[in-house]
This record gives structure tokens, C-alpha cells and sequence, in this order.
């Protein structure tokens, strides 16, 4: 095994205009606990939150952590070693990370399955463990197995669009003919579509991009409504045309979208937020339920996994060698990403 690795490495963070990757030979992750894998790289997603991270939007909630990192934080590969004490997994099985890289296992967060809240846990891409890359580390807990009849590249989007899109549709409590709408068409919308109507959700695409309420269409959405800053006509005409929706989920990070989501749910409804802003309105009277969503545990991952398998679910994505991640990232900042680029290395 070579001793060092190609790395697009953050060193400042700053616009992606500006190229703030580097391509770096760095030295390759090895075991450094017993309970660890080492895995070869497949196929890396490219994410909008870790556009925002490396752009400086999120340096308020602590994002990155540290300088330099490697981003990526949706990584599929194959195992080329495994520590002493390992027992879920052999060499040469395909795994894949999420976000969550670890945590402390032993807090009151992980003790209830949600070890995605533990204040300690580590996160994938904000560290020099991250996925655009060639080689990374992980405990086997953290680590999902991928079935051999999932190609890396569709695999990679689903440990963080998948899983996110997939925890947030559970979030809106689904079921037969709820009427359902989706904020935000692009990597994690056009999974949170098909998961809801896996459910049997009568399930509505929001969004300002026609290419986007495309997909949204191709992929089973029984509506689709063209979003517009004019929150009168938008409103005035999502009641004329279909109704007030019962639940909406929001994947656009912009405060006025979830203002407007709030807005054109039924009295009682909920909205689940799964991006980062702020609530612009909030009329308690309305008895409206707001709640905020987060990637999901590893039991989540492992029924993303299998529903994915099962119901077929289109994962949309287009491949880019690991040098063009500046590039990329670009095109996810000016739409011109239709659901998820995925890294090579
Ligand atoms: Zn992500
Ligand atoms: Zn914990």
C-alpha cells in the first residue's frame, strides 16, 4: 500500500470561485485502533453543507473545527485492512460513512440511538478524515455495509442525502395519503420524494428551477409547484390549485423559504426543518408543530440501505474525477449540479 495519498485539502476557507482546495500529497490514514478498518476509496458525494462549511457560512456553529481538513462526508469504499479486534467486517467487503464519523457510545445521546446529538462525536469531511480523498479510517461501529448489488457511486449520495432525506420524511410522521411537501429539489429533496412515497405519501416538489421540478416529477412526485419569492401568489396559489399540505419538509437554506413553508401547511400541520436558518414566523394559535432533523443514527443508515435496495430508488448523480472538487463545488453553488456529483478518486 502506498504511504501517501492524494488529498483535496482545505487549508483557508474562503468562496469556491476562489479554489480553496488544494491537491496535496498527504500521509495515508492508518489503524490506529483495534476496532478500526481501513478503507480504499470508491466514490465521495459532494454536499451542499459542506459547500457552505468550507465557504465560512457555518463558522458560528463551529463548522469546520479545525484547519486544514479533507471535506467529504458521504464515502463509500472497499476495506484493505482491518484492526485485531474487528468482527463486523472482512477485507474486500464495501462499506460506507456518514457524517457521523464516531462518538462517545456511553452518553445518554447514544445511549438512545440518536448518537448523531452526542456532544462528542466526530464528524466525517471536518478533519483530515474526510472523503475527497483516497484513504480513510473509521471503527467499525461507525461503518455500514454496502451490498454488492450497489454500485460505490449510487451508494455514496445515500450516507448523507439518503440518510438525511430519509430521517427527515420520518420527522413528518408519513402515511397513506398525507399530503406532503418537499422544499428543495436537489440531492436530498429527490431522495426525501421517493421516501415518502415509499410511505404512500400524496407527496408535492417545491422549487424555483423547472430542471429541478423535473426530477421531482420523473421521480413520482404527484405535484410540483414552481416556488416564488411572491409569497402571496405562491401561497394563493398552492390553495387554489391543491389545498394547504399537511406536513412540509424544508431543505432550501434560506429563512424566507421556511417563513413560506409554515405558511402553507393546514392548522395543526408540522414542518421539518433540515438545514440550517432561522424560523421567521411563528404563530403558536396555529397549533403548527416546527421540528429540526439531523443526518440519523446507524440503525437509520442500515434501513436506508435496505428500502434503497428494495424499492429501487432513483439516486441521481453525475461523476467528476477527485481534482475537478473545486469545480464541482462551483457548479452545486450555481445549480448546475441535478442532484448529486460524486467524487472519483
Ligand atoms: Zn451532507
Ligand atoms: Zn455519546
Amino acid at each position: 500500500m502506498p504511504e501517501k495519498m492524494r488529498a483535496m485539502i482545505l487549508s483557508k476557507l474562503g468562496p469556491v470561485e476562489s479554489k480553496p482546495l488544494k491537491l496535496t500529497q498527504i500521509d495515508r490514514h492508518e489503524i490506529t485502533k483495534p476496532n478500526e478498518i481501513l478503507i480504499k476509496i470508491e466514490a465521495c458525494g459532494v454536499c451542499h453543507s459542506q459547500l457552505h462549511s468550507i465557504e465560512g457560512d457555518w463558522e458560528d456553529i463551529g463548522l469546520p473545527p479545525t484547519l486544514p481538513t479533507v471535506p467529504g462526508h458521504e464515502v463509500v469504499g472497499k476495506i484493505v485492512e482491518i484492526g485485531n479486534d474487528v468482527t463486523k467486517f472482512k477485507v474486500d467487503e464495501r462499506v460506507g460513512i456518514t457524517p457521523l464519523l464516531g462518538s462517545c457510545l456511553n452518553c445518554q445521546y447514544c445511549n438512545e440511538g440518536k448518537e448523531y446529538l452526542c456532544e462528542n462525536m466526530d464528524v466525517t469531511g471536518e478533519s483530515l478524515r474526510g472523503g475527497y480523498t483516497e484513504y480513510i479510517t473509521v471503527e467499525e461501529e461507525f461503518a455500514t455495509k454496502v451490498p454488492d448489488t450497489m454500485r460505490s457511486e449510487y451508494a455514496a449520495p445515500l450516507f448523507c442525502a439518503g440518510i438525511t432525506a430519509y430521517k427527515a420524511v420520518k420527522a413528518a410522521e408519513p402515511k397513506k395519503n398525507k399530503k406532503i411537501a418537499i422544499f428543495g429539489i436537489g440531492g436530498v429533496g429527490h431522495m426525501a420524494i421517493q421516501f415518502a412515497k415509499v410511505e404512500g405519501c400524496d407527496v408535492s416538489g417545491v422549487s424555483r428551477k423547472e430542471k429541478h421540478l423535473d426530477v421531482a416529477k420523473k421521480l413520482g412526485a404527484d405535484n410540483i409547484f414552481v416556488y416564488s419569492s411572491n409569497q402571496d401568489q405562491f401561497l394563493e396559489n398552492v390553495k387554489k390549485e391543491y389545498g394547504l399540505f399537511d406536513a412540509a419538509i424544508v431543505f432550501a437554506p434560506v429563512d424566507e423559504v421556511t417563513d413560506t413553508a409554515i405558511k402553507s401547511i393546514k392548522k395543526g400541520g408540522t414542518v421539518v426543518i433540515a438545514t440550517v436558518g432561522k424560523i421567521p414566523n411563528f404563530l403558536a394559535f396555529e397549533e403548527k408543530t416546527v421540528r429540526g432533523t439531523l443526518i440519523g443514527s446507524r440503525k437509520d443508515m442500515e434501513d436506508v440501505i435496505k428500502i434503497s435496495g428494495e424499492h429501487k430508488l432513483e439516486v441521481v448523480t453525475e461523476s467528476f474525477p477527485l481534482e475537478q472538487a473545486n469545480e464541482v463545488l462551483l457548479k452545486l453553488k450555481n445549480s448546475e449540479i441535478d442532484a448529486r456529483a460524486v467524487l472519483i478518486p
